[in-house]
């Protein structure tokens, strides 16, 4: 079982299950080729998956083309299902930095013959995190820096604040499929500059105010 560690705090919760974002950055969709979307793409990862900063990320044997995809990371505080715009603000109880790292080669193959691109997204160690801050001693301006470096080059820097959907639509909108709870985590999307990563890189990824993370490919 992973358990998300609070700042601050003594509570244990078990992660519940990981949500993720596709193509919330215009910037980002346009790398890949794809068009921004009508509505929050959704996808989903094992917590199984789950490794914290300073752990190594494990580059599967069966990828040639492994992508690193910094995102702000929601922590879900309380249950959820149909909410309004107060209560989805209200059922985000803190903040944390993640790694939705991808295996892009198996990605592309999959959209190209329709199939579901599970596979890409979820292998052990595909997602990184690290303690979430809690909303009450932190709350997001919305236009906090994020950003991530290989080996010390950067290679994605930008804002939340280019985020196409907020922190508090995005949990409205999978409220309004699927029941969120407590210890669930959302990935809300990377911006442009996802990059390949390859066996001893050392990456560096960061949300101001909120969280950084140390993880080094193996
Ligand atoms: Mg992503």
């Amino acid at each position: 079982m992973k358990y998300v560690k609070i700042k601050n705090s003594e509570e244990k919760v078990a992660i519940g299950k990981l949500v993720c974002v596709g193509r919330n950055y215009a910037a980002h969709a346009k790398e890949l080729g794809g068009e921004v979307p009508e509505f929050p793409i959704i996808f989903l990862k094992p917590t199984s998956n789950v490794i914290y900063s300073g752990n190594s990320v494990v580059h599967p044997s069966y990828s040639d083309n492994l992508h690193h995809e910094v995102e702000l990371v929601l922590y879900i505080g309380e249950n959820i299902k149909n909410g309004t715009d107060e209560a989805a603000e209200r059922a985000i109880h803190g903040y944390t930095v993640g790694l939705d790292m991808t295996l892009r080669d198996l990605q592309f193959e999959f959209k190209a013959k329709g199939d579901p691109w599970t596979l890409a997204k979820c292998f052990d160690t595909a997602a990184v995190i690290t303690d979430v801050i809690p909303k009450e001693d932190y709350k997001l301006r919305g236009n906090e820096n994020i950003s991530l470096s290989v080996n010390g080059k950067v290679r994605q820097n930008s804002s939340i604040s280019n985020m196409i959907f907020s922190p508090a639509q995005i949990v409205k909108f999978i409220s309004s499929r699927m029941t969120l709870e407590k210890g669930d985590l959302i990935f809300t999307g990377t911006p442009e500059g996802v990059g390949r990563v390859v066996h001893g890189d050392k990456i560096e990824a960061s949300l101001e105010n909120v969280g950084k993370i140390q993880t080094q490919i193996e």
